[in-house]
């Protein structure tokens, strides 16, 4: 049985964690797993800025994915940067079997607001579908309310919902279906 491992860096929220498991299993269909807490990544660390290179955490996940993987998400309270972007909320491998969430900046705390753990949690939510859409090959969508919408600025992330709008569930279904004829696993309508 293929499933979705999630890979927390350091220690994670576990509301957060078990609550983001239940919403990828509705959404995506695969199980979800847990890899044992990975240490924070700072071979990744960027002297100058404080942030960390997402490029490279990608590659560390790439070693770590197990058999029954089918997409690893990794999750870190680290600030990620892609060079020549100033940061990013996460980082995926287009049709790849890794990804990457950063948590940073999802926190209210982050704007000088008073921190809110429901938004977070959703937030976090909305990343991780959205960098999980990507490795199953999905790209941006134009619906500003779909998980695949692109987002620069917090406010954008607030403006979408977790869920993916009626295309993109489509492609995905066709995506899914593939794998699990690949995987020899039941398919399910
Ligand atoms: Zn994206
Ligand atoms: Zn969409």
């Amino acid at each position: 049985m293929k499933s979705i491992y999630l890979a927390p860096f350091g220690m994670i929220d576990e509301e957060a964690m078990s609550t983001l498991e239940t919403s990828l299993w509705q959404i995506f269909g695969f199980d979800i797993k847990r890899l044992p807490v990975l240490p924070e990544p700072e071979y990744a660390l960027d002297q100058k800025t404080k942030q960390y290179n997402s490029t490279l955490i990608l590659k560390d996940l790439l070693r770590r994915v197990p058999n029954d993987a089918v997409r690893v998400l990794g999750i870190t309270q680290c600030d990620l940067f892609i060079p020549m972007l100033s940061f990013v909320f996460g980082h995926a491998q287009v049709n790849g079997p890794v990804a990457v969430i950063s948590l940073a900046r999802l926190h209210q705390q982050f704007y000088h607001l008073p921190e809110n753990k429901l938004l977070f949690i959703r937030r976090m939510m909305k990343e991780a579908v959205h960098e999980l859409g990507h490795t199953f090959g999905l790209v941006h969508c134009s619906d500003t309310q779909c998980a695949m919408s692109l987002s620069n600025a917090i406010q954008q992330v607030d403006k979408k919902t977790e869920e993916l709008c009626a295309n993109c569930s489509i492609l995905f279904d066709e995506i899914s279906k593939h794998i699990r004829r690949e995987n020899g696993m039941e398919i399910v309508q």
